[in-house]
């Protein structure tokens, strides 16, 4: 078997109605993580570990625990740290490194009982745009292999789209969930900040990065999300709220709702700059098409303004890279990870296992990082961009004095071809226009399928995701409007055509 598009929710059905067994789900999807090796999702795999996990389950199961996920199969983006898996953070520094304990959010979904069977590579720190940047090698779209599958979370969008698991962690600090659940044509979510804890998910910029799920459908988002969420005290930007129940959230109906109409009532914001003539015309089409289906499930379109949501892009590329030099200080050879063979005082080996270690973006971004905290700049540059992303919150609290939810893209285009961007980090850094300002917000995002764009000469139709954002901790309406339109349409359902692994490695690429 190559591939298995059931999603997590018929996976669960069918381990509790008994027609299969957490180890039948574990092994295949094992096999197929073993066949698709040339897609460059998995980084690391541990059959004996991963099935033990799966027995463990069944037994739970024939002793009569009914938890919806137990013995599901799932694989994490390799930026949360496992015990019983080597965690890289798509890096060299870290090559080899085995954490001595599991991240809260790996915690949470193992003790739920659902089954580890991988670890998924990302780009170096989660750093990127396309997947480019691990240091494990790039990972390859599903629907197009001489595509990116789009990053930082690259390996689970993919691991998704081409059946290999129904659902994969990731983590979003600037669009790493939406943007590549977008480019591959799954759906994800990016929560509030503050409502998955961040204990044990290597840091990038810690007042931006925050978990969630990537999956086939927002049912399946809101199973995952539902333990992955929960007041952690290890992690102190954790919200202190009670543990949620997002799958009852997103099923609840709305005021004046009804089962023709079920999103009546709804309000959806259209920020005007959500849709600049600069905008691939496919991905607007895709995207207003969508819109469209929203319209007649009941939701009325209102326009709205972001009026500094274009100021996110340097806004967030100094205060990320500000953070993450302050992060990244703790890879110094000494503590954790890559330590240089060569000798010297402790100075050069501070450098050269630095300089070894870090892949080419994260050496950028340490730089400018430590130059627009260094004293003399810091007023000019890190000040003013945490004075403007108040500012970009505050817009959208305006918006939604007149909205429930905002939508628009994800990304300005489909997937790009793999090494398009050659040697240009900053057609990397305008492609996360979209998703930006609801990071710095800190506010929830999902990416949801909303169809296709037509296949340019000799090539496929390529995924285009919507953006739908919510207010603070409103997941549950986020998750309720993608579930209906999931149930009107069937986009989130297509898959790639099954592909052997040499059709992976691309012909083309
Ligand atoms: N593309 C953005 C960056 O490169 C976002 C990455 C992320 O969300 N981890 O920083």
């Amino acid at each position: 078997m190559n591939a298995d598009f059931t999603g997590v929710a018929d996976q669960a059905r069918a381990l509790a109605a008994g027609t299969v067994s957490a180890r039948e789900l574990a092994q295949a999807a094992l096999a197929r993580m073993e066949a698709q090796r040339p897609l460059g999702a998995v980084l690391a795999t541990r059959a004996e570990f991963t099935l033990a996990r799966a027995d463990a389950a069944d037994a739970r199961r024939r002793a009569g625990e009914t938890a919806a996920l137990l013995g599901v199969p799932v694989a994490h983006k390799d930026i949360f740290v496992t015990r019983n898996l080597p965690t890289t953070a798509g890096s060299r520094m870290l090559d080899g490194y085995l954490s001595p304990f599991d991240a809260t959010v790996v915690e949470r979904l193992d003790s739920a009982g659902m089954v580890t069977v991988a670890k998924l590579n990302c780009d170096e720190f989660a750093m990127g745009s396309g997947n480019e940047n691990s240091a494990y090698g790039p990972v390859r779209n599903p629907w197009d292999a001489a595509r990116v599958p789009g990053g930082s979370s690259g390996g689970s969008a993919a691991a998704v789209a081409a059946g290999l698991v129904a659902a994969a962690t990731g983590t979003d600090t600037g669009g790493s969930i939406r943007q590549p659940a977008s480019f591959c044509g799954i759906t994800g979510i990016k929560p509030t900040y503050g409502v998955c804890s961040r204990y044990g998910m290597i840091a990038f910029a810690s007042s931006l990065d925050q978990a969630g799920p990537l999956a086939r459908s927002a049912e399946d988002c809101a199973l995952l999300l539902s333990v992955m969420g929960g007041f952690d005290p290890r992690d102190a930007t954790s919200a202190q709220r009670p543990d949620q129940d997002y799958h009852a959230a997103m099923l609840t109906p709305r005021e004046g709702a009804s089962g023709a109409r079920p999103l009546q009532g709804l309000r959806i914001g259209l920020p005007r700059e959500f849709f600049p003539t600069a905008l691939s015309a496919v991905v607007a089409d895709t995207v207003r098409s969508a819109l469209r289906e929203l319209e007649r499930l009941g939701a009325t379109l209102v326009d709205v303004s972001l009026p500094r949501a274009e100021l996110s892009i340097p806004v967030y590329y100094l205060i990320a890279p500000a953070e993450a030099s302050s992060n990244l200080s703790r890879f110094d050879g000494v503590k954790f990870g890559h330590r240089t063979a060569e000798g010297g005082d402790l100075m050069s080996l501070y450098k050269k296992s630095r300089a070894e270690g870090f892949g080419e973006e994260v050496k950028r971004r340490i730089m400018i990082g430590t130059y627009v905290l260094s004293h003399g700049y810091y007023d000019a540059y890190y000040l003013q961009a945490q004075k403007l992303r108040r500012m970009i919150a505050d817009d959208f609290r305006a918006c939604f004095s007149s909205c429930d939810l905002i939508a628009g893209p994800v990304a300005p285009t489909v997937a790009w071809a793999l090494g398009e961007q050659g040697d240009d980090p900053v057609a990397a850094y305008l492609a996360d226009i979209f998703t930006l300002p609801a990071s710095l917000a800190g506010l929830p995002g999902m990416s949801v399928p909303a169809g296709f764009a037509p296949a340019t000469a000799g090539g496929t139709p390529m995924p285009v995701g919507l953006q739908l954002i919510g207010n603070y901790f409103d997941e549950g309406r986020l998750l309720h409007a993608a579930h209906a339109l999931q149930r009107a349409t069937d986009w989130h359902l297509r898959h790639p055509p099954q592909t052997t692994p040499d059709a992976a490695a691309g012909g083309r690429a």
